[in-house]
């Protein structure tokens, strides 16, 4: 395993396979897919930043790479993707092996370009969109928050801010000393025109034809969209008197009806205004959500109270009535998003489901968080908001208008991503006719994404056969290079570079190499992911029979045994854990659906889809540690056997923490001994 974690501390990537079945009946046998894990902007604390454009291959455009034949005296260097000799420009005239350009060293698999002249300064741009159907004391504790988070504004970033209910309320935050706001109706979608009319942006000009209206480059001016984002030094006043004046939605709710709150629709009127603003640049979206959507295209429900929100067995037997609708506005409205480069951030806050998994689409495919708490007042919310803000070195690293770009050896291709991001659908001769999650392409968007965001990237071995069978050289090598565009957190652009090299097997002989190369974390981290997808878009799926059946062909391909003597049956160490990541798996919240609303399940599976293998696994398999006087933290079993007078029990299942106390532990917490000096202990910190 440590090998693994290595390749991962250089590259920011684990697959599971690192020697790689090498053809597609091979693969096939093998169960587990060819696949990827990938953090395209881990960050390392060394990574080599090289202030000048990546040379590129004149045939398939894949970067200049330590895995490139180089020949110095001709000054040509061979594309290891598709075997162009290409030549080294002039500013490489002086290369030789004792010369290397930083991106020919060997140990630069995962290098970093920063083009001189593309330093945008763009600011950040962040739309609050507040739901103020909610009491009073929610009320209060959104504001409270959110007061908080705009002093940890970066000061050059733009912030609007609108609020929704039965209507949505636009906020001019750049009107001098009386607020104003533009009234929407919360029952109608509004398009980008007929919001750029309703707030009268041309007010003062004449406006342009029909079909040409696309925003700050060739139309609104400077001075309109200052009435709307502002700069967060100029308008914290501004935005504070608002929050200070914000009244709950004032219309009459009867007793036996839910409040009119048309989330999709205000979200939609955020995209518009923003896609008119600031298009291509980054934006996110943050909507804060307090209770389900029941007006207008996003309702989940309607506002009848008699009628509860969908269930999964409501889902399962497609009886939910609004759902489709719904999702389908989502749809609509993530690619609006996606188009613009913009990001939607989702914090629901309620008892009550508010249409997490109708949003799901919206915010997984433009890269957006994710909170979900049962109040604003909850320190899960709070903690997490603070966090998108904070400048520490435990902040997330949040970048903007990221493309993920592919390139790979001929025999292999790509199914898809599985992870948060859009497809662009740049077809080529990579892509598989098969596909999984955003398929069909080779280039991806990722509005937003931070230094965790992890894709899962599945591939699919093409070759057929292989010439000489059972000749194995060490020459043979599959590559494979991703390369991610992005907007650093400094505003300047920057291209990520990966190239990474493995082995491919064939034929007799092979299994002893594969099992070598088998990373079992990742396969487990590969099929949570695969196995939560296929639930959502196969309608007869079986999860527990498809987990059970892939565990049954591992066993019996890679275990050793005799016929009809089950005793004889052995794993090799490398295979040794992955049964029992699969029997939790099966009884995880990602399969066992039933004892969680659809919003959880939905939130669950974004966080899984977005997080490293390292998480994952303990997503999949809670890990307990156990703290006693007699040895350091020491990772226990999940049995009733773990528990003892004087242990301290930390069960870590990601989603939640708990905290179990031996009974003398209990006792001397009891009497306040770690209240008392003479019991101090100076723990060192596990930092991960
Ligand atoms: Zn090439």
């Amino acid at each position: 395993m440590a090998e693994f974690l290595e390749l991962e501390a250089q590259d920011g990537v684990r697959m599971s396979w690192n020697v790689v079945p090498g053809t597609k009946q091979e693969a096939t046998n093998c169960v587990v897919p060819v696949s990827a894990i990938y953090t395209p902007i881990k960050q390392f604390p060394n990574i080599p930043v090289l202030p000048y454009a990546p040379l590129r291959c004149r045939n398939c455009r894949s970067v200049l790479n330590p895995f490139s034949i180089v020949d110095f005296a001709a000054k040509i260097w061979i594309c290891p993707f598709c075997f162009q000799r290409n030549h080294f420009p002039p500013q490489y005239a002086s290369i030789s092996d004792e010369n290397l350009p930083a991106e020919l060293f060997p140990q630069y698999t995962t290098i970093e370009y920063q083009s001189p002249g593309e330093a945008a300064s763009v600011p950040p741009v962040f739309m609050f969109v507040l739901d103020t159907c909610i009491i009073e004391e929610e009320m209060a504790f959104l504001k409270s928050a959110l007061s908080q988070a705009i002093g940890l504004l970066p000061d050059n970033s733009l912030v609007g801010l609108i609020t929704f209910g039965t209507l949505v309320h636009v906020h001019e935050l750049g009107f001098g000393q009386i607020p104003k706001t533009y009234v929407f109706k919360g029952s109608k979608e509004v398009s980008k025109d007929q919001l750029l009319e309703q707030m009268s942006f041309f007010i003062k000009k004449p406006k342009p034809p029909t079909g040409v209206i696309a925003g700050a480059r060739d139309g609104l001016s400077s001075e309109s969209i200052a009435r709307f984002l502002l700069p967060a030094s100029e308008c914290e006043f501004a935005l504070n008197s608002v929050l200070e004046e914000l009244q709950k939605d004032p219309w009459p709710v009867p007793a036996d009806q839910r409040a009119a709150r048309c989330t999709g629709t205000a979200l939609s009127v955020a995209a518009a205004l923003l896609g008119a603003c600031v298009p291509g640049s980054g934006a996110r979206i943050m909507a804060f959500v307090g209770g389900p959507s029941t007006e207008g295209p996003s309702a989940i429900v309607s506002k009848n109270l008699s009628e509860p929100i969908r269930s999964h067995k409501d889902l399962d037997k497609d009886s939910a009535t609004h759902y489709h609708k719904a999702v389908k506005f989502y749809e609509g409205l993530a690619k609006q998003l996606v188009h613009q480069g913009h990001v939607l951030d989702l914090f629901a806050c309620a008892l009550d489901q508010v249409g997490v998994a109708e949003l799901k689409v919206a915010v997984e495919r433009t890269g957006g968080l994710v909170v979900l708490a049962e109040s604003f007042g909850h320190s899960v919310f709070k903690d997490s908001l603070r966090r998108v803000f904070q400048s520490t070195d435990y902040d997330l690293g949040l970048s903007s208008n990221g493309i993920f770009e592919i390139n790979c050896s001929k025999d292999i291709k790509v199914q898809g991503i599985l992870g948060p991001c859009a497809s662009l659908e740049k077809k080529g001769p990579l892509c598989s006719d098969t596909t999984i999650g955003q398929g069909n392409t080779s280039a991806w968007k990722m509005c937003g994404l931070d230094k965790a965001t992890s894709l899962c990237l599945v591939f699919e071995i093409v070759k057929k056969d292989i010439p000489d069978a059972g000749v194995q050289s060490t020459s043979n090598q599959f590559y494979f290079q991703f390369l991610t565009y992005y907007q650093h957190s400094s505003g300047e652009m920057r291209l990520r570079v990966t190239t990474l090299s493995r082995r491919w097997v064939a034929g007799p002989g092979s299994i002893q190499d594969l099992i070598a190369g088998f990373d079992q974390e990742a396969a487990a981290a590969v099929m949570a992911r695969l196995v939560s997808f296929k639930m959502e878009i196969e309608a007869e799926f079986d999860p527990i029979r498809w987990l059970d059946k892939t565990l049954i062909h591992v066993c019996s391909k890679f275990g050793d045994y005799q016929k009809d003597n089950p005793s004889s049956f052995s794993l090799s160490p490398r295979f040794s854990i992955f049964p029992q990541f699969v029997f939790h798996l099966r009884r995880s919240q990602f399969v066992q659906v039933f004892n969680n609303s659809p919003d959880e399940t939905a939130y669950f599976r974004m966080i899984l889809n977005r997080e490293s293998v390292a998480n994952s696994v303990v997503m999949i398999q809670p890990s307990l540690i156990s703290y006693s006087f007699h040895s350091g933290p020491e990772p226990a079993l999940l049995d009733v056997a773990a528990i003892a007078a004087d242990r301290i029990l930390l069960l870590d299942a990601y989603f939640t923490v708990v905290i179990f106390h031996g009974s003398t532990i209990a006792q001397w917490r009891k009497a306040g001994y770690h209240n008392q000096s003479e019991h101090q202990v100076i723990l060192f910190e596990h930092v991960v």
